[in-house]
């Protein structure tokens, strides 16, 4: 339930997900797999009532549910529901609301494992996929199949180009189901429910748990639908530990100054790199240069925290930078505390063909940044001498 929707997110960020700790001002640990009930009448409601607290913790969990409560404010939804990782709200997702025969259109710059999960058991179990350039306008509409079409997948920012969707139009798309996998944008970033999407998704592995210690997914929208996965998902199992909520709604305290110093960093570091005469481009939706710069001022309260670069000399060059960083780290995470780089052709985006690598603009030289929370003079000295010759 809202606090008080008259808040700043900022303010939400700590008002809510609350219900279930007591007096604690800290959350509190439901370790519990297992709870108690007072007679059959009340061990039949707990059974077979949707979401049902005090059960069974693969039904639900209050320090889970706490998290669940924290994402919905934040994302302006009725209801959320939190899963073992973000893959796993996508497979729920998938496979709870669409079945063999169905039709979905996802776009082609999409996280390689959720790729990789339309290219390989959806197409075994049946649901076919069509891929379109979500940065073309009306590429979405164009692509649904009257009827057939039962999803719209979209990721906005991209992995590993930050391209954006427009979520107007996604939002005005009339039939299949819309999804948004937000989790470059973190909740506060930008709030897909607001323009008409039905889920927003996100890793909350990633910027909302914030410290490299949880392994999380969550989804967010109208109670009936977060309902419909949610019957799904108790059979899929891929439930939540309380342990990661916890981690993750103490993340949520913390991520409007977190989200706000990484992106004032982005912006810093991309506007100085670009200027570097060995880098060619630098691809982050604050920069004027970005080609959907005037989308991301329209639908994005601040460009996020990731941005990627690309080098002039391709593979020999990004060896070497790699080999030279002293405060930048080698690893593919993001919206931690720590700035890491990686090289999406040899570790994220591996197994695309040259072609499939090609469309999505993983080049040789590419590199992905997710900024941290170090001094950004810091991050860009070490970027300055790891590109030195
Ligand atoms: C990391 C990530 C995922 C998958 O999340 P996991 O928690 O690793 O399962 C999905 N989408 C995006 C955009 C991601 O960055």
């Amino acid at each position: 339930m809202p606090d008080d929707t008259s808040h700043q997110p900022a303010t939400r960020a700590i008002t809510s997900g609350r219900a279930h700790s007591g007096r604690s001002l800290a959350p509190a640990l439901w370790a519990s797999s297992v709870w108690q009930s007072e007679n059959m009448t009340d061990a039949r409601r707990r059974a077979t009532g949707m979401r049902s607290g005090e059960f069974y913790s693969r039904y639900s969990n209050p320090t889970v549910r706490s998290f669940e409560d924290a994402v919905a404010e934040l994302e302006g939804a009725e209801a959320s529901l939190a899963f073992a990782s973000g893959m796993g709200a996508i497979s729920s997702v998938v496979l709870g609301l669409c079945s063999s025969g169905d039709h979905i259109v996802a776009q082609r710059n999409l996280y390689a494992a959720t790729l990789a999960f339309l290219q390989g058991p959806c197409a075994r179990f049946g649901i076919e996929v069509t891929f379109v350039d979500g940065t073309e306008p009306g590429a979405f509409a164009a692509a649904i199949r009257p009827g057939r079409t039962m999803m719209v997948l979209a990721e906005t920012p991209s992995n590993p180009c930050l391209q954006l969707v427009d979520m107007d139009e996604l939002g005005a798309l009339r039939g299949p189901i819309t999804v948004v996998d937000s989790t470059f944008a973190t909740p506060l970033g930008q709030q897909p429910l607001a323009h008409g999407v039905h889920l927003s998704l996100h890793s909350a592995t990633k910027g909302i748990a914030g410290h490299n210690d949880a392994t999380l997914g969550v989804i967010s929208g109208e109670r009936e639908l977060v309902d419909a996965v949610w019957a799904y998902s108790v059979l899929h199992g891929a439930t939540p530990s309380p342990f990661d909520a916890l981690n993750a709604l103490r993340g949520i305290r913390t991520l409007a100054v977190r989200t706000n110093h990484q992106s004032a960093s982005a912006q810093f570091l991309g506007e100085s790199l670009q200027r570097h005469p060995l880098v060619t481009a630098v691809h982050y939706p604050g920069l004027h240069t970005h080609p959907q710069h005037d989308l991301a001022k329209r639908q994005m309260r601040h460009f996020g925290t990731v941005f990627a670069l690309e080098l002039a000399g391709g593979v020999p060059a990004v060896d070497q930078f790699l080999s030279k960083v002293r405060l930048l780290r080698v690893a593919t995470s993001l919206g931690g505390p720590e700035t890491l780089v990686c090289h999406p052709a040899t570790t994220t985006h591996a197994s695309l063909t040259p072609e499939e690598a090609a469309a999505q603009g993983v080049t040789p030289g590419l590199l992905r940044v997710s900024v941290g929370l170090e001094d950004p003079a810091d991050l860009l000295a070490d970027f300055q001498q790891a590109l030195a010759d």
